[in-house]
Parts: C-alpha cells; structure tokens; sequence
C-alpha cells in the first residue's frame, strides 16, 4: 500500500483503494491508502505544532527548499510525466508538458521567497511610522481535483510553503500518483516534519476534517461548483471562520468571427475544446460563430475532428487519450442525449470506442444548431463535447458569450483590432484570449475567474500572496517629537 505522509513520517491506512489507467483498466497502478478522520486530524496537529517554528524560518531555507523541488521535478519530467498520463488519461505530451509547469511553478516560488517585501509610509500623525507587512496565516488546507494532478498541487503548495505557511494537501481520490510522487520530492528537499503532509482519502472524509478543523486557517479548493459552495459555506460559518479560495468550473465560450483566420479559429477551437479530453476548467465548450463564417467553420471543424486520433494515453500519436473514468464518461454520454432530446444536431463524434485494451474511449462530440439556453450550453460536461452557436454579429456574440453563470475563460478568434480590443475589455471572464485557445496559460501570472468560477483571491504569480498571507499594519512612535496618542478624528 502507497502512504500517507503525517507529522514526519510516512504512515499506512486500514483502507486502500486501487489507482486504475484509463487506458487500460486491467492496469493497475497500485493501492493506495486512504485515511480515516482521525489521520487527517493528526495531519492537522501536525501542521498546526509545526507552523510557528516554519513561520519564522529564513527566506534562504524555504528558497532552497523550494528550488530543489523544482529542479528534481524538472530532471524528472519524463518519467512523472509518463505516470501522470497513466492515471489520468492525458497524452503523454500534454503529461510531460503538465510536469513542467509544476516544476516551474516551484522554482517561480523559490525566487518569490527572496523577493518578500513590505511597505513603509508616513503616518499621518507626527514621530509616528507605518509599516506594513505580510504574514503567513497558518495551516493551510490543500484541495485539489484529478484534472491537473501535478500543476494544481504545485501551485497551491509552493506559494503556501513560500510564505511561511504549513500544509495538509488531500489530493483528488482518481489521481494519488502523481500527489505522492510529487509528496516524496517535497519530502526529499528537506522540509521539516509537521510541515508538509499528504493525507490521501475522501473528500467526505478527508476534506470534511479539514473544514471542520478550528486548527485550519485557510482552505484553497479547486473542483467543481456543488462541493466549492459546500467549502465555502462551512468556512464562512466555522468558528474561527476560515479564510477561502475557490477556482471551480466553467463553460467557456470561444467567438469565431467573420474575419477569422479560419485555420487559426478551427486549431483554437479543437485545442479548446478536446484537447486533454475536454477536461480542463478552461476548455470551450462553446463555439459562437458569426453568420459569414459559420458553415465553412463548421465543415472545417468536421475536417479536422476525422484526422484527431484518439487512443491510449501513452500511444505515441495519440492526439486524444481516454475520459478519466466511469462516472465521467456516463455523464458524457448523458449529455450528449441530452443535448439530442433538447434538438440540437450531433454532427460529428460522441460514440465509444474499442481500442486494444479496455478503457473510456469517447470520440469527440461537436453539436450544432444550438440555442444558448439548452442545457448542453449551460452546464458544465467536462468532456470531450462542444457545441456550436450561432451568432448575427459581433454584437450578439459577445452578449452570447457573456450570457453564462460561469466566467473563467474567454477567447475570441478575429483579425479585428477593433473587436478584439472591444472583447477584451467586456468578456466577463477573469482571463481572456485573442486568437489563442481558452486553455493554456502562463505560471508566472494571475490565474482565475469570476461569477460562478472562482470565489477569493486569484491563484499563481505574485497574485498568490494574497490568499497565502494575512497583511499586518504596524505603527511605532519614534520618541523623535511630542507623544500624541491620539488626534482628534482618528479611530
Ligand atoms: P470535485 O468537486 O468532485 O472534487 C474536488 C476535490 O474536492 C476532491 O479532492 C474531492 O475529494 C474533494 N471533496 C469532495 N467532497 C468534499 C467535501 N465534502 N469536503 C471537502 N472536500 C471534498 O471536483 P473534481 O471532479 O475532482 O474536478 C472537476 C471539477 O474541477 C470541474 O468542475 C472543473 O471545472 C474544476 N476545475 C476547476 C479549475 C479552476 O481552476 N477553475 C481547475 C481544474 C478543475
């Protein structure tokens, strides 16, 4: 059985539960433990003994720290890649590149620890000074979903770790692979026990101890919208309330207009909305095409779909790898009737397919005549199923593309300046794309949404401290003039 890492030590659980390949699900990858509500509470007595000594540790030995973890994932891209494409089904390509990130993220956050920095100021009272400071907030709770099983992790525990904090992480149940692979390099790089602990489990039973917990300061979750509004609500009302952050789910319309590039729009679209599966939070489930262009945007979609080779994982060639697993693919299936019972037209794909082992092969589902108020248009699939929108104009496009509950990502495919400059500044989404895929974004800047997507301050970047530091204002009177506790106004 694979461990659980708490308080230092590597610890075994009374159940395990199997890692299966969905490429090949007589594959599998090994037994996991999966802890009890009593382990995941001893995680957290672990982070919460070990927090004020880590707080107070130098910049230099979290840098190192950090930097390290980096670099072995870095040397190891290949390999974790290949394990990371085993459990969850992405192309071995979309795998390694997935790794990278992570290890990038790492050494980012090493060199954010150097570059930690406050502010003073003048009071505006006489002999007094301002300043202020970041502080770490605590133990932090790490949730994280089985879509990226490496890069989320990656970048929820390096700024945590980063800025002082101490981490229970519970990765998603479908992917404790790549979470304990990734644990051991942390582990390896010398961070002191207490201070970093995988606890992998159920939400319900793992996740739920967290939330419970007066001993966790703050809960950074991505997954989907029911169980974000569950996190979310139990923070609020615990006592002491928790900090929260929620990057949760999407479904991301990508404008094709008249003046596109019709090569450009059709690569963007079929990266958007098939690539790794369908299953990114910023995959376009929405194509909203203007008149001129529609039906030559269509039939080169249809093109281009006969030529995408959907297959193993680890297949060299392989363009599309499997649906993650049972349930995700029972609802892929579900919606694509659903989207036929709601009258919209299958075009192209949506049928499972043999391969040489067994697995959860879907060919990718592209609808058209379809009204954006069917359900396949508004709630989020997380499969390989898009569907096609058709607008009069830009005007309508754009009010098409907003018209969602959700806001993470937007993308727009034009050779207008005009209308992309317009675009970007009234897409509701917290990232926008012109001429580039909704998915596929850089580790260095800010990453997250708005309406229904995201709640709490943004992930990744400098973007990061927001949520992994509490701010201090401190005032000090210098002796340097008369001492006035108090002028008239102030609080
Ligand atoms: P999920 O909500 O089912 O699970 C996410 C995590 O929450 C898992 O680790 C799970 O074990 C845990 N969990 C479940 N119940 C819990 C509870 N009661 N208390 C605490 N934790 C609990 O999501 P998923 O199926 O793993 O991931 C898919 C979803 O994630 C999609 O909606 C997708 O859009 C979203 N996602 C969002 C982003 C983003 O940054 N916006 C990125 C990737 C994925």
């Amino acid at each position: 059985m694979t461990k659980n890492y708490i308080a230092g030590e590597w610890v075994g659980a009374s159940e395990a539960s199997p890692n299966l390949n969905p490429s090949n699900t007589n594959d599998v990858i090994g037994e996991f433990a999966r802890a009890s509500a009593a382990e995941a509470q001893a995680a957290i007595d672990a982070a919460y003994a070990a927090f004020p000594a880590w707080s107070r540790s130098t910049i230099q030995q979290r840098h190192d720290i950090l930097k390290a973890v980096g670099d072995e994932i870095m040397a190891r891209k290949d390999e974790l890649g290949r394990l990371l494409s085993r459990e969850e089904g992405k192309t071995l390509p979309e795998g390694i590149g997935e790794v990278t990130r992570a290890g990038q993220i790492f050494q980012f956050f090493a060199g954010e620890c150097l570059r930690m920095a406050g502010e003073k100021v003048p009071s505006v009272r006489p002999a007094i000074d301002v300043e202020i400071t970041r502080e770490p907030v605590g133990v932090v709770g790490l949730i994280t979903p089985w879509n990226f099983p490496i890069a989320i992790p990656a970048w929820k525990i390096a700024p945590a770790l980063a800025y002082g904090n101490t981490v229970v992480f519970k990765p998603a149940e479908l992917v404790p692979g790549s979470a304990h692979a990734l644990s051991e390099i942390i582990i390896r790089a010398g961070v002191p026990a207490g201070v970093f602990n995988l606890v992998m489990g159920k939400g319900s039973v793992v996740g739920e101890a967290m939330l419970q917990s007066p001993k966790v300061s703050a809960i950074s979750f991505t997954g989907s919208v029911p169980t974000g509004r569950r996190v979310a609500q139990t923070c609020i009302t615990a006592d002491p309330m928790k900090k929260v952050q929620l990057e949760m789910g999407g479904k991301n319309p990508m404008v094709v207009l008249d003046d596109a590039d019709l090569k450009v729009a059709v690569e963007c679209a079929i990266n958007s909305a098939f690539f790794s599966t369908g299953q990114r939070c910023t995959a376009s489930s929405r194509l909203i095409v203007t008149e001129g262009i529609h039906d030559r945007f269509v039939a080169a979609m249809q093109e281009r779909m006969q030529g995408l080779v959907i297959d193993d994982a680890l297949k060299s060639g392989t363009h599309i790898g499997p649906v993650v697993d049972q349930g995700q693919l029972d609802q892929d299936l579900k919606y694509i009737k659903i989207g036929q019972e709601e009258g919209a037209k299958l075009i192209a794909g949506g049928e499972l397919l043999k391969r040489d082992a067994p697995g959860f092969y879907l060919s990718p589902a592209l609808f058209t005549e379809v009204d954006n108020q069917m359900r396949v248009a508004r709630e989020e699939i997380f499969g390989p199923v898009a569907t096609v929108i058709r607008a009069k104009n830009y005007d309508e496009a754009l009010e098409l593309a907003n018209d969602t509950p959700f806001g993470l990502s937007s993308g727009i495919c034009t050779t207008s300046l005009k209308y992309a400059s317009h675009f970007k500044r009234n897409a509701e989404a917290g990232m926008v794309m012109v001429n580039l895929p909704t998915a596929g974004v850089d580790y260095h800047v800010p990453f997250g949404g708005r309406k229904g997507s995201s709640y709490g301050p943004r992930e990744q970047g400098r973007y990061a401290q927001e949520f992994y530091t509490t701010v201090k204002t401190a005032y000090v009177f210098d002796g340097n003039g008369p001492y006035v506790p108090k002028t008239k106004g102030s609080e």
